[in-house]
């Protein structure tokens, strides 16, 4: 088989960057060892998040990193032997956090931020999903009063971006989420993202679209690529496909390919977890809320109420520990009326990280026809359709919407 622009990996990057070079005119084949939206897309919080315009920056109060040094926090834990080999990776992202290179990478970010709900908005409607998506932000939740005032301090210095949000008291917090325990002192409700109800269905809505637009899916390895003469070639079900270029969108799996090319980029994993419970007789969560202190997220999603973690720092294959899952839920339980788990097993998601916040999109520097577009971390649901587009429009040589220079590779090349 052969065509223009082979793609490896089905997430949402992927499936999102198949979809414009289609709309460019490519012939596209699609590739991923699983079912689209298989991987880290099928189990995030499903927050298309418009109002994250500062990217997650490692904490530099030294309070906090105090508080984290004992490891019992509910938003992050680490497992202790992994973190000799992290070491070095956490080093250049506590580096990166400082306060100027954080200000650059929020500028860096800042044309994907923009445009994220409308690249996904033209999807939603011609992939026929809005049944999928709900366009009444998410609340961030807050249990004590400190914390509720820090946390309104940080949203009005978020005025300049033009971010929309409300600042709830307890009373009105109550009257939008009636279930909610009198622990929850307060919130922040966020009007500009959305939030979608089955992220793993989305992106295979999207895989579907991409198909029934003339494109193919096929099953395969992309570990198997490699140059035949000047083109690259992938071993699928259906036999070897070759083509001119290819783009690598694995997602936290991408180096299973860079690396081998003699890429030093450092792509690490934040690892999460999600579980889903039915709601106590009678009680209905009604938004997506964000629980800051502990870190998790509780959205009403197609499968039940979802928990999602946030970080654990641990190897990629490590086995689950369900440890964080467990203080977060404890907490969870004192917010909300949770009741059973309807899953044995959490779920656990790898999102794939850079040190300085923001992905790689663009060229492999030393291989022609090679494209890069992974490392979205926290926000690879929301960012999927724009870097998607901001790709397509490099390898078309399309005039790109904004400079793509902070995203490329090589800012790695030494
Ligand atoms: C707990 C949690 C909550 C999150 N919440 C949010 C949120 O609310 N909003 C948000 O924007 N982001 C969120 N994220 C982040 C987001 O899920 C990821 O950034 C995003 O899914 C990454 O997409 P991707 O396409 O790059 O990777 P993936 O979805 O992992 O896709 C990579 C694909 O590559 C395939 N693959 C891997 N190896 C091979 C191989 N050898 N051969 C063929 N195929 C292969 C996999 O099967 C997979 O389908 C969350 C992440 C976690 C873990």
């Amino acid at each position: 088989m052969h065509c223009q622009t082979i793609v490896l990996g089905a997430g949402i990057v992927g499936v999102s960057t198949a979809l414009h070079l289609q709309a460019r005119g490519r012939k596209v084949i699609l590739i991923d060892r699983d079912e689209p939206g298989s991987g880290t897309s099928h189990g995030n919080a499903g927050l298309i998040e418009r109002s994250s315009v500062i990217p997650y920056a490692f904490p530099r109060e030294l309070s906090k990193l105090l508080r984290y040094g004992l490891n019992r926090q509910p938003d992050v834990r680490y497992s202790f032997s992994y973190l000799p080999k992290a070491a070095p990776w956490l080093l250049q992202y506590w580096k990166n956090s400082a306060p100027a290179p954080l200000a650059e990478a929020t500028r860096a970010m800042l044309p994907l931020v923009q445009r994220c709900v409308e690249e996904h908005d033209a999807l939603i409607e011609a992939a026929e999903l809005g049944a999928m998506v709900q366009a009444k932000g998410w609340i961030e939740v807050y249990r004590t009063q400190p914390a509720l005032a820090q946390a309104v301090a940080d949203a009005q210095a978020l005025k300049p971006y033009g971010l929309q949000f409300e600042i709830l008291d307890k009373q009105q917090l109550h009257e939008r989420e009636p279930d909610l325990s009198a622990n929850a002192v307060g919130g922040i409700h966020w009007l500009d993202p959305k939030t979608v109800s089955n992220p793993g269905g989305l992106t295979r809505g999207y895989a579907a679209l991409f198909v029934k637009r003339g494109g193919q899916f096929i099953q395969g390895d992309a570990r198997t690529l490699r140059q035949v003469a000047s083109e690259w070639q992938v071993d699928t079900r259906q036999g070897p496909v070759t083509a001119p270029e290819a783009v690598i969108a694995l997602g936290p799996q991408a180096g299973e390919l860079f690396r081998p090319l003699g890429y030093d980029i450092p792509l690490e994993v934040k690892r999460g977890y999600h579980v889903h419970f039915h709601a106590k007789a009678g009680a209905a969560l009604k938004h997506s809320l964000c629980d800051v202190q502990g870190g998790f997220v509780l959205a009403p999603m197609a499968q039940g109420i979802r928990l999602t973690t946030g970080i654990e720092f641990a190897a990629s294959d490590d086995a689950a520990n369900e440890v964080q899952l467990q203080r977060c839920e404890a907490i969870a339980r004192q917010l909300f009326p949770l009741g059973e788990r309807t899953q044995d097993a959490p779920w656990l998601g790898r999102r794939p990280c850079l040190p300085d916040m923001r992905p790689v999109i663009g060229p492999a520097p030393r291989h022609k026809g090679l494209w890069f577009n992974f490392g979205h971390a926290h926000h690879g649901l929301t960012l999927g359709p724009v870097c998607g587009r901001l790709l397509a429009e490099m390898i078309t040589g399309e005039n790109t919407f904004t400079d793509p220079t902070p995203y490329g590779a090589d800012r790695f090349e030494h």
